[in-house]
């Protein structure tokens, strides 16, 4: 068994010409926002940490090393490509997702109503039940660059077991 932590940020702008936001998107699901993500990638904050917790928890290199910012083939790419490629060192050293508690915190929009999409993604995305996905969606109560709605952040732990 082996547990991983992943992290990210991401500064939030208004959405490309007004400012150098891209379209937001969080776990794979494109969300209607007059903000989004300042991003080399696509900008999807929750499939960095998913990433990041992946590699974490096998002691491998992060997203930042295995993908740089400074690749072309990386402008606006499809973070799920990070995520299948996590997944498939999981699966080159003998593990499968046991489960992943997932948390968003941005001010607006409200996750609420694109939890179900987010989590249906993951679950694909990580080769495992819905069940073993868990997205809770925070605010920041309105304080310090996240409240302010200038960025959005994401943990994750992932707990991996023996392939089945
Ligand atoms: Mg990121």
């Amino acid at each position: 068994m082996r547990v991983g932590h992943g992290y990210d940020l991401h500064r939030l702008e208004p959405i490309a010409p007004a400012g150098a936001g891209r379209p937001l998107i969080l776990g794979g699901v494109k969300i209607p926002h007059d903000r989004g993500p300042v991003a080399h990638s696509d900008g999807d904050v929750v499939l960095h940490a998913v990433v990041d917790a992946l590699l974490g928890s096998l002691g491998e290199p992060d997203i930042g090393e295995l993908f740089s910012n400074d690749d072309p083939r990386h402008d606006g790419a499809d973070s799920s490509l990070f995520v299948s490629e996590a997944m498939r060192r999981v699966r080159a050293r003998g593990y499968a997702v046991g489960n992943i508690d997932i948390t968003v915190i941005c001010e607006r929009p409200r996750l609420s109503d694109h939890k179900a999409a987010m989590r249906t993604i993951i679950a694909r995305l990580l080769g495992c039940e819905e069940s073993r996905v868990n997205i809770k969606g925070k605010t920041h109560e309105g304080v310090d660059a996240i409240g302010e709605g200038r960025a959005v952040e994401a943990h994750v732990v992932v707990f991996l077991i023996s392939a089945p």
